[in-house]
């Protein structure tokens, strides 16, 4: 990422005229979470500051989860006084937060330019997973999918990435603060365990901000979660596959797949008549063969239409020969969808028959369905209830 020092920016040539101070508010400063630590490392030396200070500010970032550049006295004000100038540490705020009885909680953040983002964080024992959008809104246009519902708004920055987690962080942190039971002290506070990139949008199709991002959530001394925690879920995006397989990374990757063959699986995901299911799937061989990574495949099941002991007999035989996983989801119901999830029983049986052609195949539970946990529910409900106001 290049960083353009602002005072650069304005006195470009195709500026002619000087910034009034209303034009310069108007222009967003850089977030201060979409720079690692070797960009803060050379903002810091073209400052002609001591290098250690870029450790301080990343730690100030990311272990304190500073709120204001003020709150990190560790820093000389002079210094201070020149991040606050060039670089936003709030570029999301938490906007609202709503809660599931089985734990799970829900976050709408606002961006500057007040558009709504969701992340979801979710309890197991003493860990927690997040789910992070990757856009606002999506452009994919599933069916059954409430972020699609109203098309993409636009893609975030890596800023806005990173930001997700560390609100969470800080609100976990709020929450585990204090707590002296012998659990507590064996898990590291205040961050999530785990990273899904499975909220709003499609993260390969905002491939560059996303790998900044899942970079720096990744990076030692920082928030530190390990790369085989982080899961990236696409819905077929072939040449970001084939991209991510070359990138050297131990990230998880899970594929929505959701139907057995090219013709229900374009009836629900229009993204499979630009790169069909054979393309797809010989695709994730080959990411699987370079990385050395088993990839999953997310299959939501819909009564009545891909949840038939034939679908899975089809599926078994698609996916047969090669490690892979499979992850079968029952629908979330949205008010988009008209579809329902199907009975306890046949997702068993749908199970049991990918079990039985040896394809290893679990069953998430459905969590979170009180605080519309299926992607993009709340946002979209929010802008709703804008439009009719
Ligand atoms: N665009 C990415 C990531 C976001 S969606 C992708 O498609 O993988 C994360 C997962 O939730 C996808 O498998 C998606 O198909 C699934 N999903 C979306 N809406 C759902 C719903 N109403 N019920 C169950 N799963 C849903």
């Amino acid at each position: 990422m290049m960083l353009t020092p602002r005072s650069t920016a304005s006195h470009s040539q195709f500026k002619i005229s000087a910034m009034s101070d209303d034009e310069r508010k108007l222009e967003p400063l850089p977030a201060a979470w979409s720079l690692n630590l070797a960009e803060w490392r050379a903002q810091i030396a073209a400052w002609g500051a001591p290098a250690y200070r870029a450790t301080q500010i990343w730690q100030g970032l990311y272990k304190q989860l500073a709120e204001s550049w003020e709150a990190l006295p560790v820093l000389p004000a002079a210094l201070r006084q020149a991040l606050a100038t060039q670089f936003d540490v709030a570029v999301l705020s938490l906007r609202e937060m709503q809660d599931a009885p089985d734990g799970v909680r829900k976050l709408l953040c606002a961006c500057r330019d007040g558009e709504l983002i969701e992340s979801v964080l979710i309890p197991a024992e003493e860990r927690f997973t997040l789910c992070i959008s990757s856009q606002a809104g999506c452009a994919f246009g599933c069916v059954f999918c409430a972020s699609g519902a109203a098309g993409l708004a636009r893609n975030l920055s890596a800023g806005e990435i990173v930001g997700q987690v560390v609100l969470a962080s800080r609100w976990l942190r709020a929450q585990q603060a204090g707590r002296t039971d012998a659990q507590s002290t064996t898990t590291p506070l205040g961050r999530p365990q785990n990273i899904v990139v499975m909220g709003m949008g499609e993260p390969l199709a905002n491939y560059d901000a996303l790998l900044q991002a899942l970079r720096i959530i990744n990076a030692p001394d920082g928030i530190n979660v390990g790369a085989r925690h982080i899961t990236i879920s696409t819905c077929g995006v072939v040449p970001g596959i084939q991209r991510l397989a070359d990138e050297g990374l131990q990230f998880e990757l899970s594929v929505s797949l959701h139907a057995p063959n090219d013709a229900l699986r374009n009836r629900l995901m229009p993204v499979n008549k630009r790169w069909p299911l054979q393309e797809l799937l010989a695709t994730c061989r080959d990411y699987t063969e370079k990385t050395g990574r088993i990839v999953t495949f997310e299959y939501t099941l819909v009564a009545g239409l891909n949840d038939q002991p034939v679908h899975a007999r089809e599926l078994a035989d698609r996916l047969g020969g090669w490690k892979c996983r499979v992850n079968l989801i029952p629908l979330s119901p949205v008010a988009e969808f008209d579809g329902a999830a199907p009975d306890g029983r046949v997702c068993e049986a749908f199970q049991h028959a990918m079990e039985a052609a040896r394809i290893n195949t679990t069953q998430r539970r459905s969590r979170g369905r009180q605080v519309d946990a299926a992607c993009g529910q709340l946002r979209l409900r929010r802008h709703q209830e804008a439009d009719r106001t």
